[in-house]
């Protein structure tokens, strides 16, 4: 077995994890037989990353489950202060960094701070306390005065899409799934030097047509579909993000290998691949149309994606916010008691009053927007 980029053998000392679609945004099929560690942190610090970087807004909002870490928070910006906030996976929203502000009154000097979690709070008086060592860390926690608001206001972000790097990174993603689907490394070959960015190629473009396949309100999934027809002489792949960012992929319109057509449906929300069928199916003629007639502004189609991932993540985001002061709400009430407590009426009572406190105040803002 040899990495299909470089040619290098496959050996205990270099093999590597190849997250077929990037695990950046939940992808979860991976190999060991695709490509040696060195290619493939290349391609990580190269065009993966770019490509992860612009998924990453949906990987959020839509609150993906990677194989390591959590997608990175979202900077947006408030619309009436133009603040900067970062929003973290579940859509809780923390200001970009912690504010000090000093003021001199004679020989006392007050320090107003604003920091964003107790933990911070307590390096920036401990920063202080090394300057100043007459400074009491404990007494000033002690003072600390913790405030949780709602947000009630629309929160700004930006995103962009496409661009060479990320053609490339979708490029290696229909290769990554030929190889992995036992095709033959010899009728991509020629594919290498573009996707290592050494070649120029019109082989990698948008694809938004209706109806490839069946999506309900409620899912979210990646979807990569691959073809190649002997006799047609046509190997192609379509590549799609979230069911959002939509490619398709001219692998080799000389295509000497054996016939195939594997569909990979990874369902996001149950984080399960599933059975869906995709019906892609072009002649040569049909397939190359999509690249000589470049259909360039399909950005109505971009939108509508758009909207069915936002209203999904928005949706995913409320009932994780809920739950969770649900839970602190039982944690504050019930909580305190030591297991095997009889309850009683009274508790049952204090755990209702708990659950208004906290719902009411996020029920109120949702009524507010
Ligand atoms: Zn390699």
């Amino acid at each position: 077995m040899n990495c299909y980029v470089c040619d290098i053998e496959i050996t205990a000392d270099n093999e590597t994890d190849e997250h077929i679609l990037i695990n950046a945004a939940g992808g979860r099929l991976k190999s060991k037989e695709l490509i040696c560690s060195k290619c493939n942190s290349d391609f990580g610090e190269s065009i993966d990353g770019i490509l992860a970087k612009q998924l990453n807004n949906l990987a959020n909002m839509l609150m993906v489950k990677r194989h390591r870490g959590e997608p990175q928070p979202i900077i947006g910006n408030k619309k009436s202060t133009g603040e900067k906030y970062l929003l973290e996976v579940g859509g809780k929203p923390k200001l970009t960094k912690p504010t000090i502000d000093k003021t001199v009154d004679g020989d006392k000097t007050n320090i107003s701070i604003t920091a964003r979690s107790e933990k911070e709070l307590r390096e920036i008086l401990t920063g202080i306390a090394k300057k100043h060592p007459h400074f009491d860390v404990e007494e000033a926690m002690k003072s600390a005065q913790w405030r949780e608001e709602h947000f009630d206001e629309a929160l700004h972000f930006q995103n962009t899409i496409g661009g060479n790097e990320v053609f490339r990174a979708i490029c290696k993603c229909a290769t990554n799934y030929f190889i992995y689907c036992k095709g033959d490394p010899a009728q991509i070959k020629h594919l290498i030097p573009y996707i290592k960015g050494e070649e120029q190629k019109e082989i990698v473009w948008m694809h938004y047509q209706d109806n490839l396949y069946e999506l309900r309100p409620d899912e979210s999934s990646h979807v990569i579909h691959l073809v190649g027809n002997k006799q047609g002489g046509i190997l192609y792949c379509y590549v799609d993000y979230f069911n959002t960012h939509k490619y398709l992929v001219l692998l080799n319109d000389n295509y000497q290998g054996q016939d195939i057509k594997q569909t990979y449906f990874f369902d996001l929300v149950n984080v399960v691949p599933i059975q869906r069928e995709v019906t892609i199916d072009y002649d040569k003629k049909t397939l190359l149309e999509f690249f000589t007639n470049k259909d360039a502004k399909p950005f109505e189609k971009v939108k509508k994606s758009f909207d069915h991932s936002i209203a999904l993540g928005l949706k995913r985001q409320d009932d994780h916010q809920r739950g969770e002061l649900l839970e602190r709400a039982i944690q504050n009430s019930l909580g305190k008691y030591p297991e095997g407590t009889i309850i009683t009426e009274e508790m049952i009572n204090e755990t209702v009053n708990e659950i208004m406190k906290n719902i009411t105040p996020y029920l109120l803002r949702g009524m507010k927007k």
